[in-house]
């Protein structure tokens, strides 16, 4: 089962359309059943569309990378507050 630190951290090959197809089918799985990814996806593919109309060249992908990597960390600290509430 996919979690939301493991979705942040494939997005940007996600919408890239690089990712192999089982887990492509493991991330649209876990969008249908996730608001707050479906949101990230959201914001990060407008993110990158932004960045590859501002640069002639490659995306940023080591941008790209902290942006997965700060909201796996803001998603993580959500969850586990979430599991205390329980
Ligand atoms: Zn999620």
């Amino acid at each position: 089962m996919l979690m939301c630190r493991d979705l942040a951290v494939i997005a940007s090959d996600y919408i890239d359309g690089e990712l192999a197809g089982l887990q492509n089918l493991s991330v649209k799985l876990h969008l249908m059943m996730c608001g707050d990814c479906r949101t990230f996806i959201g914001n990060l593919r407008a993110t990158t569309d932004l960045m590859k109309a501002h640069s002639s060249g490659q995306p940023d992908e080591e941008l790209l990378r902290r942006i997965g990597e700060r909201v796996a960390e803001a998603l993580n600290a959500r969850t586990s507050r979430a599991s205390d509430n329980e």
